[in-house]
């Protein structure tokens, strides 16, 4: 019969291999559909900058920048300031000690009975103006500072004041870019979607349509891998929540899918076990669908007995060349052939005139 599978006729290691290779094929469309769909998801999005410029007034930025500066400014002023102040705090203490000492020595000279010099007093004199200079100095800049810290004060107001504003702004800013960069994931998904599902379909029908072939692992290593990118893109772009229920429908619908043909294959009994039912029963003249004697030729006078029919000493009448029809259900058992006109049994799938193959067996046993 050459219609006979004969997938298990190849020795084991072959179809591992087969089977291997077709694993690595299919990891390999799934490295080449990433790089595609990789490809696609670099494709630029909105621009976050150009958004900004465009809800951003740039009075308001410049304002801001300008009462930055001015801001730092002021702190680099208060800081001179401070250094001022240092300076001039080592200079009073530099006066003081030299006060102190000046004095020392001039109340020496005084319990020792003498004057104190006229270069004395005079050095006396210069170290008492250094130090009140000194003083004003320091008072000077501490009302410096305090001028600078209310100006900063104010400043840090209206830098305040300035941001609350921009601040408003940067927030329209920021919900149009996010609207605009879900619009550009859902188009990404979209167009990925549009590359990796006809694929999908079309490996599907090649499963489908090209059932028997050789090629076959070619189609199954196409479904398998364009299955997992559909399922990926999803799995990235789609809302969890709603990924949930593709999942499950998706996986109701393989595993119904599966169902139905593990119930068709278990209920459809397979050719060659319907050929060899059918074979047996002509052999036995039964009709091979309801089991009913085939009243045909020499056996219309038999006696059907359990061991099968009895014919009547007298039947020698073999005209066999007619059509018949199981009178039980109707089956046509018995017909002429669409080649040669022979009248041959129907139900099995080859001519007994010219060896013509029919169309296969169609009677099934229900
Ligand atoms: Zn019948
Ligand atoms: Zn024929």
């Amino acid at each position: 019969m050459p219609d006979t599978p004969k997938k298990s006729s190849a020795p084991f290691s072959l179809r591992a291999a087969i089977g291997f290779l077709s694993v690595l094929l299919a990891l390999f469309f799934i490295w080449l559909l990433s790089f595609v769909l990789n490809d696609i998801g670099d494709l630029p999005g909105p621009d976050y900058s150009a958004i900004q410029k465009r809800h951003v007034p740039e009075a308001k930025q410049a304002e801001a920048n300008e009462l930055k500066s001015q801001f730092d400014a002021i702190e680099k002023q208060i800081k001179r300031q401070q250094e001022i102040q240092d300076t001039l705090k080592q200079s009073m203490n530099n006066a003081e000690t030299a006060l102190t000492k000046i004095a020392d020595l001039q109340r020496l000279s005084l319990e020792g009975g003498g004057e104190p010099s006229e270069v004395d007093r005079q050095a006396m004199e210069n170290a008492r103006t250094r130090f009140y200079d000194a003083q004003d100095k320091f008072e000077s800049a501490n009302e410096t500072i305090t001028t600078l810290n209310s100006e900063r004060h104010q400043l840090n107001q209206s830098i305040e004041a300035n941001g609350k504003e921009l601040s408003e702004f940067e927030n329209k800013a920021s919900t149009e870019y996010n609207a605009a960069f879900r619009s550009h994931q859902l188009k990404i998904a979209a167009l990925k979607l549009a590359v990796v599902v006809p694929l999908l379909f079309f490996s599907a029908w090649l499963v489908r349509r090209k059932r028997g072939s050789m090629y076959q692992p070619f189609h199954w290593a196409a479904l398998g891998s364009t299955f997992w990118m559909t399922w990926l893109v999803m799995w990235d772009h789609f809302p969890r929540d709603f990924f949930k229920y593709i999942a499950i429908l998706a996986a109701i619908l393989i595993l119904g899918a599966f169902l139905v043909w593990a119930i068709r294959s278990a209920t459809r009994p397979r050719r060659d076990i319907v050929i060899r039912r059918h074979r047996e029963a002509y052999q036995n003249h039964r009709c091979p669908v309801c089991d009913f004697p085939i009243l045909r030729g020499a056996f219309r006078q038999a006696v059907w007995t359990k061991r099968g029919p009895r014919l009547p000493g007298d039947a020698t009448d073999t005209a066999e060349s007619t059509r018949y029809n199981c009178p039980s259900c109707g089956e046509g058992l018995f017909d002429a052939c669409g080649e040669c006109g022979e009248v041959t049994q129907t139900l099995l799938p080859y001519c007994s005139g010219c060896g013509r193959e029919s169309e296969p067996a169609t009677a099934e046993a229900q």
